[in-house]
C-alpha cells in the first residue's frame, strides 16, 4: 500500500483519487478552498440554485466506468442521468433557427434541411460521417491512452479526413474549422453551427485545426447530457464514492510546495506550516499553480509537450425568472453574435476583450429542484471571454442579457434578479490564473493544442485534471484520473485501460 497525496479536490483529482483508493492505497485529497469539485460550483439563493461551471455533461460513458470500476452502484444510481433532446437551438445571426435533435442523424439532417433549406442537412451529415473518421483516429490517443511519448506524430498528421477544394488553379484541404465552414459546409449558418462547438471550448475557430470535428462528433454520437440537480450534484456523488472507498479529504488545506527527496517526489507541504510524506503525489491544479508548488523547477523536460497556459475565460449570468418555464423549451439555447469576424477579433486578436455582441449560450433546464416552485425559472448564462487581468468583468453582463433576449421571450420583465460570475471567481474555485479554463487535447496544429503527459520530469509526481492530458472538459478530466491511476499502478508501460 502506497501513501499517495492528491492535490486539489477537482473532478480529475477526484476520479484518480477513487481508483487509486480501490487499488488498495491510502489517499489524501488536499483541497485549498472549503468544498470539492473545483469548477463544479453552485450558486443558490431564494430558493434558486444555478452551475456555476459547465451545466451539460458529454460522454457520460468515461463517469459510469468510474462508478463501474470503484463500487456496487453504478452512476445512475446515484445520480438522475437525463438526455438532452434537442441536444441544442440554434438561433443564427440573419434570424433563422433550428432546433438539432439529440444523437439522431435522420433526425438532424431531416431539422437542418427544413430550417436551411434542402441540402444543408445532407452536406452536414456528410460532414459527420469525416468527423467519425477523425473521432476514430483520435480517441484512443487523446482521451483513453497516456500521451504518446512521439506525441509529434499526433501534432503534424490531421485525422480529419477534409474534402478536396479546387479554388483557381489549386486544389485545397481545409485545415481549420473555420475552413471546412467555408469550403465544405458552404453556408453561414452551419459554420456558426460548428464553430460554436471550438468557442464553447474557449478556441478561435480560425486557427482550430479541422481536427476539432472530433467536438460536434461526439456530441452527436454520445449525446448531450444533464445531471439532475445540476452538474454539481455529479461532483457530489464523485465526492462521496472517493470516501466510500477510504479517501480522506482535507478542506481548507492549501498545498505550498512538493517535497523532494533523492530526484523523487516525497510529499506535499502545507500552508499551516505542516508537511505530509507521500510515495505519489498526484497534482490536480493549472500550471502556474504546480510551477510555485515546485519553486520554479521545471516539470517537463526537453521535447516534452510544453504546458498550455489558457487564453479563455468565460463570463457566467444567473437569471432568477418570475413565471414558469414554457412546456417544450429548449435546455440549451446558442444565441450567434451578429459580427462573427468582430467577436473573434475581440476575443483572439491582438488586444483581446470581450465580445461587444458576443456568442452566448442560454441554459433553460427543465428540473424543480433549481426553481422555488413551479412559477419560477432558473436560466444560467455563459459567453466566452479572455483569461485576462481585468477582463471580462461584470460590466458586460448587459451584454449576455441583451442577446439571451432572443432566447427567452419578455426576458428583462420576468427578471427578479441577476447574478454575475466573472474569470475572478473561476479563479477563486480553481486556482487557475486569470479564470483560465482549458480546452481538451486536439490533434494536429503542430501539437499546440495538447496537453503536458501524465508524468513528469520527477519520478513519483504524476498531473491529472484539464490542464494535463487529454485535457479539459469533463469527460477528458475523468479519463485523465483513469490514466494516472492506471500508471500509479501499472507503471511507465501502461497503455490505457480499454
Ligand atoms: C465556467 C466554466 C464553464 C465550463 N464549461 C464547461 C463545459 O461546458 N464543458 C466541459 O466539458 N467543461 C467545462 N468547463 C471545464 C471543466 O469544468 C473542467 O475542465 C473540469 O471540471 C476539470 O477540472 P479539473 O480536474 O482540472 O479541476 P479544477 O476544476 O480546475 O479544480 C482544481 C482544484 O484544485 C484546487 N487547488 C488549486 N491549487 C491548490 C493548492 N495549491 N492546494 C490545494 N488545492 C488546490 C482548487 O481549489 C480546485 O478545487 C468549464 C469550466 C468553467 C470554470
Amino acid at each position: 500500500m502506497a501513501r499517495i497525496a492528491v492535490i486539489g479536490a477537482g473532478m480529475g483529482a477526484m476520479a484518480a483519487a477513487a481508483r487509486l483508493a480501490v487499488a488498495g492505497h491510502r489517499v489524501t485529497v488536499y483541497e485549498r478552498t472549503e468544498t470539492y469539485g473545483g469548477a463544479l460550483r453552485r450558486f443558490e439563493r431564494d430558493g434558486f440554485a444555478f452551475d456555476t461551471g459547465p451545466g451539460l455533461l458529454p460522454l457520460p460513458a468515461v463517469w459510469r466506468d468510474l462508478f463501474v470500476k470503484t463500487g456496487r452502484e453504478p452512476l445512475e444510481e446515484c445520480v438522475g442521468l437525463v438526455q438532452v433532446d434537442p441536444s441544442s437551438r440554434h438561433l443564427f445571426a440573419d434570424g433563422t433557427e433550428v432546433a438539432v435533435p439529440n444523437a439522431s442523424r435522420a433526425g438532424v439532417v431531416t431539422a437542418l434541411d427544413e430550417a436551411l433549406g434542402r441540402g444543408a442537412g445532407q452536406r452536414w451529415g456528410d460532414f459527420l460521417v469525416r468527423a467519425r473518421d477523425a473521432w476514430d483516429r483520435t480517441r484512443r490517443p487523446l482521451l483513453e491512452e497516456p500521451l504518446w511519448p512521439d506525441w509529434r506524430v499526433l501534432g503534424e498528421r490531421e485525422p480529419y479526413p477534409a474534402l478536396p477544394h479546387k479554388r483557381l488553379l489549386r486544389t485545397r484541404r481545409a485545415g481549420t474549422l473555420a475552413e471546412i465552414g467555408a469550403w465544405e459546409l458552404r453556408d453561414a449558418r452551419l459554420a456558426a453551427l460548428l464553430e460554436s462547438h471550438a468557442l464553447a471550448c474557449g478556441l478561435d475557430p480560425r486557427r482550430t485545426p479541422a481536427s476539432a470535428a472530433v467536438l460536434p462528433y461526439m456530441e452527436h454520437a454520445f449525446g448531450t447530457w444533464y445531471v439532475r440537480g445540476g452538474l454539481r450534484e455529479l461532483a457530489a456523488a464523485v465526492h462521496e464514492r472517493c470516501r466510500a472507498r477510504g479517501v480522506e479529504f482535507r478542506f481548507g488545506a492549501e498545498v505550498t510546495g512538493i517535497t523532494e527527496k533523492d530526484g523523487r517526489a516525497a510529499g506535499v507541504e502545507l500552508a499551516d506550516g505542516t508537511a505530509a510524506e507521500a510515495d505519489h503525489v498526484v497534482a490536480g491544479v493549472a500550471p502556474g499553480v504546480l510551477d510555485r508548488l515546485l519553486g520554479g523547477a521545471p516539470v517537463r523536460g526537453d521535447g516534452e509537450v510544453p504546458p498550455q497556459r489558457g487564453t479563455a475565460s468565460r463570463l457566467t449570468v444567473l437569471l432568477a425568472l418570475r413565471g414558469a418555464r414554457p412546456a417544450g423549451t429548449a435546455h440549451r439555447t446558442v444565441v450567434h453574435t451578429p459580427d462573427r469576424e468582430a467577436e473573434l477579433e475581440s476575443l483572439f486578436g491582438a488586444a483581446p476583450r470581450p465580445a461587444a455582441r458576443p456568442t452566448v449560450t442560454v441554459l433553460r433546464p427543465d428540473d424543480p429542484r433549481l426553481v422555488p416552485d413551479a412559477e419560477h425559472e432558473a436560466v444560467t448564462l455563459t459567453a466566452v471571454v479572455p483569461a485576462r487581468p481585468g477582463a471580462g468583468g461584470r460590466e458586460h453582463a448587459e451584454e449576455l442579457i441583451t442577446a439571451a433576449e432572443r432566447a427567452v421571450p419578455g426576458l428583462r420583465d420576468r427578471l427578479l434578479w441577476h447574478e454575475v460570475r466573472t474569470p475572478a471567481d473561476v479563479e477563486a474555485a480553481t486556482g487557475a490564473a486569470d479564470g483560465a479554463v482549458p480546452p481538451p487535447a486536439l490533434a494536429a496544429a503542430g501539437g499546440r493544442l495538447l496537453h503536458p503527459s501524465n508524468g513528469t520530469r520527477l519520478g513519483g509526481l504524476f498531473t491529472v485534471g484539464g490542464w494535463s492530458h487529454p485535457g479539459g472538459g469533463l469527460p477528458h478530466a475523468g479519463m485523465s484520473g483513469a490514466l494516472v491511476a492506471g500508471l500509479i499502478v501499472e507503471g511507465p508501460g501502461f497503455r490505457g485501460s480499454r
